[in-house]
């Protein structure tokens, strides 16, 4: 079998009298090799198995009532994530190639939480306490290095290296190696040290733990704590208490109330503050920001949950949730069963109310 990209072009080979078949793709392990694409095509050609497995995963999931989300995901973990992510120490370095994986990953986090598809993709990873699958890619890749280091101290890799050169066979896009591109990945990372050269790289092992800690913290600096974010993702950064998986998910167990709180978290309500963002002119805007009810002030998360005089009927009915006095507090009150009941009963006066303006 020839590998070749064009095989009308080319001569024909043939070896013991037997012409050879000349391909544009060809299948090794499980994974799509493309002439034109190289080890990059792998991902596009998962993709189709993964989203196989993950509907199956699902119809699973309803067929024998497995609701809670923390259970779910760990299924995706253990079904799923292998397929998408079968080779990944090849091609997972390339921050294109995974593209379709990681939509698949949040496009199933979405339905657990079953909030919108425009919702961020950022913050449902998020209220799950996950982290992009590249970020597990990477790790794979690490750990594939060091053992490749631990191969080369032996006296097979001593005559294999030179002559095959790892460096230059896992060739990848841009014009980098393999190498290359994870030496650069480890030396952007906090307190990783300077770039690591494809020949520095190739002999020393990686500390993974450390190294993966460190791009997790990165991740969620560059993601949720920078200045320059949305006005979502900043309010949900102001509730969150630390990164990891909302107790709530597991803890409501009446989906109607998880999916109206999830919802509410992650600014998918029609309080004005998230109506004006669809309001192109910037005075119109913020005049539509102002509370319909009170009239006194923007209509946010905070001014609904703690201080519109309007609601103060519905905070007697809950006195231990409305102790709190922010929003970050209350919503990380210790029965987040009263929480969501809270929210949804502020919700449902907010619509009564409203409907006899
Ligand atoms: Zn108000």
């Amino acid at each position: 079998m020839v590998f070749e990209k064009h095989p009308t072009e080319s001569p024909s080979f043939s070896y013991d009298g037997q012409k050879v078949e000349q391909v544009a793709q060809f299948k090794c392990l499980g994974l799509t090799f493309d002439a034109s694409k190289g080890a990059l095509y792998a991902p596009d050609d998962l993709i189709v198995a993964g989203t196989r497995a993950c509907n199956a995963l699902r119809r699973r999931c309803a067929e024998m009532h497995i609701q809670d989300p923390l259970q779910q995901c760990k299924l995706f973990d253990a079904l799923v994530k292998p397929i998408l992510s079968c080779g990944c120490e090849v091609w997972g370095l390339s921050s294109k190639a995974g593209e379709k994986a990681e939509m698949l990953h949040k496009s199933f986090l979405r339905s657990i939480l079953r909030v919108p598809k425009t919702t961020s993709g950022v913050l449902v990873l998020a209220e799950f306490g996950r982290y992009p699958l590249q970020i597990s890619w990477w790790q794979h890749a690490l750990k594939f290095h060091n053992r490749m280091v631990k191969l080369y101290e032996t006296k097979l890799q001593h005559r294999l290296l030179p002559h095959a050169g790892l460096t230059s066979v896992m060739h990848m896009h841009e014009g980098k190696t393999w190498c290359s591109k994870l030496g650069e990945w480890l030396s952007q990372l906090p307190s990783q040290g300077s770039e690591l050269g494809c020949s520095t790289i190739m002999k020393e092992s990686v500390d993974v733990r450390s190294a993966m800690e460190a791009a997790k913290q990165q991740y969620v600096e560059q993601q949720l704590q920078s200045t320059s974010l949305s006005s979502i993702v900043r309010k949900y950064s102001s509730v969150k208490e630390a990164y990891q998986y909302e107790g709530y998910l597991t803890a409501v167990r009446n989906s109607r109330l998880r999916v109206q709180l999830s919802n509410f978290r992650l600014g998918n309500h029609k309080l004005q503050i998230q109506t004006a963002r669809w309001i192109k002119d910037p005075v119109l805007a913020q005049n539509h920001k102002t509370c319909r009810l009170c009239n006194i002030a923007e209509e946010d998360e905070d001014h609904v949950l703690l201080h519109c005089p309007c609601y103060n009927n519905v905070r007697r009915k809950f006195p231990d949730v409305c102790l709190n006095r922010s929003c970050k507090d209350l919503l990380a009150n210790a029965d987040q069963l009263r929480v969501a009941k809270y929210v949804a009963a502020c919700l449902a006066a907010r619509d009564s109310m409203l409907s006899k303006l």
